[in-house]
């Protein structure tokens, strides 16, 4: 298998810290550029190395270079590996092409015509980005000594036919050649319109010298560890300050339900005992027992109780039971489980379940009270002050 696009890790390396130290040194332009202006127009008696200020810096810097440096550094190894199987993909796929019938040559119709090469190639008219790519192959005729190109699947390729652009004739073309480009010149043999194009030939570019190239690219990509892990530590400061910022506000718009979360109750298990028996025992539910708790990642415990009341029958005592558990632990973080109470004989039981922690206790706020999250139903407004936080090239600030 001959390797056209493959090539080796170095190769692939080279590309993206290229593109790394691009992104660096553009970044860095800004930063300078708001450095300077910054410490220009401090007060006489402030300095810039003051925490505040240097907090402000680095807000900037992050955001101008950091959170880049971060996400390459972050994404390199995943991002090339990734490249370099798209290059031996493609690689193979051009091994693996075969014509799928012998092929005539289309000059002089004869068959024999030798493969010269295979390349991948669009069909369409290149400006489809996700236009897969096919093999071509080039063939020779060993009896007129032309050229035939087909597509893997046997259809002759055919040169695009250029198209007058006020009258959709086809356009005949001249070629002249200077030593850096072809020229076309287009004339249309309708309209008798005419342009001129042209291809520069691949001349290979010269590397302009990079003197900085290895310093730059031991900074920007970070090879420096402490270096990378102050930059991750700040980053993650601020991540920390966001999602810290974003819990306060959630608290101060949400104050009415977290206020209600305050008054809740939350007897231990033992003290379900006084709250639930006498309420029980009023309504002719007697002997009120607990049952083992069972801890799982939420707790419930069942309970039983007879009903001493002889007229009252099955439905009825359950759901009078019912309604009694459900106002007496009303004001409490526990509740009635919806499989219900069962009855039989007058034995009745059930279970009831604790909610505990942040989320649970403001769901089960909510739901009883009736209670709104302000955040949510303004979303409409919270997407406006998003976009009004971009960064002007289409990302969001991080915080
Ligand atoms: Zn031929
Ligand atoms: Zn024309």
């Amino acid at each position: 298998m001959t390797y056209t696009h493959l090539k080796e890790r170095k190769f692939y390396e080279d590309i993206y810290d290229r593109h790394t130290i691009e992104d660096g040194r553009r970044g860095m332009v800004h930063y300078d550029k708001f450095h300077a202006e910054f410490e220009k127009k401090l007060p006489k008696d402030d300095k810039i190395d003051r925490p505040g200020n240097a907090l402000l810096l680095n807000v900037f810097y992050m955001q101008t270079v950091g959170n880049e440096l971060l996400h390459r550094y972050e994404t390199r190894e995943q991002y090339i590996t990734d490249w370099i199987a798209k290059d031996e993909a493609k690689d193979e796929q051009i091994a693996d092409a075969r014509l799928t019938e012998e092929p005539y040559c289309q000059h002089c119709g004869k068959t024999g015509l030798r493969i010269t090469s295979k390349d991948l190639m669009c069909r369409g008219e290149h400006n489809d980005p996700d236009e897969p790519e096919e093999v071509l192959f080039m063939l020779k005729c060993p009896h007129c000594d032309k050229n035939s190109a087909f597509w893997e699947d046997g259809t002759a390729w055919k040169a695009k036919p250029t198209l007058c652009p006020k009258c959709r004739t086809e356009m005949r073309h001249k070629t002249s050649k200077t030593p850096k480009a072809l020229l076309f010149t287009y004339t249309c043999p309708s309209c008798k319109h005419s342009y001129k194009d042209r291809m520069d030939l691949a001349e290979k570019k010269k590397k302009q010298p990079d003197p900085d190239f290895d310093k730059d690219r031991a900074h920007f990509c970070l090879d420096d560890k402490e270096f990378r892990d102050r930059l991750f530590e700040i980053r993650r400061g601020f991540e920390d300050m966001a999602r810290f910022g974003k819990e306060m506000k959630e608290k101060e718009d949400n104050k009415h339900v977290y206020d209600a979360m305050k008054e809740v109750k939350k007897p231990k298990i033992a003290e379900l005992v006084p709250i639930l028996a006498p309420v029980l025992e009023k309504a002719g539910y007697i002997e009120f027992h607990l049952d083992k708790p069972e801890m799982g990642r939420d707790v419930y415990v069942g309970f039983s109780c007879l009903d001493n009341k002889s007229e009252r029958e099955d439905y009825d005592s359950r759901k009078t039971l019912k309604k009694l558990v459900d106002k007496a632990l009303l004001d409490t973080n526990w509740r009635l489980m919806s499989d219900g109470i069962s009855y039989r004989l007058g034995y009745l039981n059930g279970r009831v379940k604790a909610y505990e922690g942040e989320e649970a206790l403001k769901e089960l706020v909510m739901k009883t009270k009736n209670l709104k999250d302000k955040q949510k139903s303004n979303k409409v407004d919270n997407t406006l002050n998003e976009t009004r936080m971009g960064d002007g090239k289409g990302g969001r600030i991080v915080y």
